[in-house]
């Protein structure tokens, strides 16, 4: 027997109408592409999204097409966010950080018709476009003032919606179409994209508002440091709308002292963002003796949140840290790391080390652990075994097959993490199965700086590895085995690395060893060189 019950679809467009009908006014305050500090809110984005779907029907955009930004967290970017979902075209957030190729990659394998970019990304605008014969125009997010010199026809964002009307009729799909795309290079071989629908979107919204998860409401000031491109935003472009919670997008400016100001002249009261930039923000305000008036918590994720990270901002400034674990796979939230009853009630160092855990699991979701053939192993926070999830807000498969079958025989997507959950259900990474390192939030493909120091005539065999960093949570080193009789120094890889790679991906250091560890199947044995490794240090002074 059928339930009675409406059966109205979960898609995103009602989330952005609740926002500017019951939240209209609420302030959404945004540092532009222009480098201003502006003001609008839910109603005047709401608006400007519905233009955005005009503008996007008129160039020809329908349900299921892809629309790419490239862009850092403004007013404009939610807008279009917000219009491309709500007249059903599928919005593909690229991100500007990644090497050239590897977004060329990504926007032909994701066949992208139109991108729409900040200004500050012209130049890679223009290398992308002979690369990426799919892309029929650029818009970039200002005003026809601030557009930049190209040798391309381009559109200026304000004057593409300008004349568009404020009123198009959204949805009318079903809740489980496509509504965002994020690529993760988290895994092995080339990125894989993860298609969010409306519904799990919507769902994911509605998880990570409860109390015990990012705990978002009407009076909060947010600041949404997550870049927009990453992981889904952590669902915050959803959340914070959702509740009407007053947002803050901070731009380009990752720097402590920008992220300072915003947080005091906004009276931001949450913010949610990977240890890399809390560290920045808290060595500002360690070195020029600032403090916080009006923020309550954060939310760390992205990496394990160092012990130092949550003491200085709990006895020295009164804000409380939630450390929360997830993926782009997992849109992203998955676990977090808030007291139940029975750690509530422990002595504080003794809730100390549930903090430092990954936390526990969210009401919809499913996690188990495995070991190698694929057995349950025992939650007795001592035995480790690889982390599985199952959910309405997990990945089912990866945008146009990539990867095949990714889901077990039970249903479970192996997060590529390894794990241990305890008796009261707190989940811990103990290591990382999938062969990548995490540098301030973003993924490093060893095996593809492996493969590319390979293509060098000295060098026999090549491993990169992630050493902990106090700054950026991991750096690679590369490792290199060269061939009997050959001769090359660490600056003659960098050398050769050098343009292959982006900046940020260059190995901090250069080691040549006689023997790269092999496993039993004949693969690199990076388990082994961690432990060779142990007591490292980075060949440079590191001061925070
Ligand atoms: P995000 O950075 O939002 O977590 P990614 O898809 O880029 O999303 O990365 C997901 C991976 O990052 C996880 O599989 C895990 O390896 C690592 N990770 C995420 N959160 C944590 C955490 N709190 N502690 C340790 N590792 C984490």
């Amino acid at each position: 027997m059928d339930g009675l019950m409406q059966n109205v679809p979960l898609t995103v467009d009602r989330i952005i109408d609740h926002a500017a009908s019951w939240h209209g006014a609420r302030e959404i305050v945004s540092r532009d592409a222009e480098g201003r500090v502006t003001r609008s809110s839910y109603a005047d984005v709401h608006a400007d999204a519905k233009r955005v779907s005009n503008a996007l029907a008129a160039e020809g955009i329908t349900p299921g097409d892809r629309v790419a930004t490239m862009a850092w967290n403004g007013a404009r970017h939610l807008a279009a966010w917000y219009g491309a979902a709500g007249m059903g075209a599928v919005l593909h957030t690229l991100n500007p950080r990644l090497f050239l190729e590897q977004i060329a990659y990504i926007a032909n394998h994701a066949g992208d018709r139109l991108l729409i970019a900040d200004p500050a990304t012209a130049e890679l605008v223009e290398q992308l476009l002979s690369q990426v014969p799919s892309i029929e125009k650029v818009i970039f997010f200002c005003n026809a003032a601030s557009m930049p010199q190209t040798s391309f026809a381009a559109t200026a964002f304000d004057d593409w919606i300008a004349g568009q009307p404020a009123e198009y009729a959204w949805g009318g799909f079903d809740e489980n179409a496509a509504c965002g795309l994020c690529y993760t290079s988290g895994t092995t071989g080339n990125p894989k994209g993860v298609l969010y629908s409306h519904r799990s979107n919507y769902i994911h919204a509605l998880m990570t508002l409860q109390r015990d998860a990012l705990a978002l409401s009407a009076r909060d000031t947010v600041l949404l440091v997550v870049p927009m491109y990453h992981a889904n935003a952590w669902g915050v472009v959803y959340s914070a709308p959702a509740v009407g919670a007053k947002l803050v997008l901070p731009g380009q400016r990752m720097d402590g002292e920008s992220i300072y100001n915003l947080i005091e002249q906004e009276g931001v009261t949450y913010s949610a963002a990977v240890p890399t930039v809390w560290q920045m923000l808290l060595t500002y305000m360690q070195e020029n003796g600032k403090r916080f008036t009006t923020l309550e918590r954060v939310t760390i994720g992205g990496s394990a949140c160092p012990e130092s990270i949550i003491r200085t901002f709990r006895d020295d400034y009164g804000v409380d840290v939630i450390q929360g674990w997830g993926m782009t796979e997992t849109s992203p939230l998955g676990t977090v790391s808030v007291p139940n009853a029975t750690v509530a009630a422990k002595s504080g160092p003794e809730q100390m080390a549930y903090k430092l855990k990954q936390g526990r699991l969210l009401c919809g979701l499913e996690m188990k652990l495995v070991d190698d053939a694929g057995n349950r192993v025992p939650h007795d926070g001592k035995t480790p075994g690889r982390l599985m999830v199952k959910g309405p807000t997990i990945a089912g498969a990866y945008y146009g097959g990539e990867g095949g079958e990714v889901l077990d025989a039970e249903g479970f997507f192996d997060t590529g993490d390894v794990s241990t959950i305890d008796a009261e259900g707190y989940m811990q990474i103990t290591d990382r199965a999938k062969d990548v390192v995490k540098s301030g939030g973003e993924w490093i493909s060893s095996i593809e700086i492996e493969n590319i120091a390979m293509g060098h005539d000295a060098v026999a065999n090549a491993a990169v590895v992630g050493i902990a960093h106090p700054k950026w949570d991991e750096r690679p080193i590369l490792l290199c085995q060269l061939k009997p009789g050959a001769n090359a120094s660490a600056d003659d890889l960098k050398s050769f690395l050098d343009g292959k790679i982006a900046r940020w991906w260059m190995p901090d250091d250069v080691l040549f060893v006689a023997d790269i560890p092999l496993g039993p199947t004949g693969k690199i044995d990076k388990k082994a060189i961690r432990a060779g490794l142990e007591g490292y240090q980075l060949p440079f002074e590191v001061t925070r």
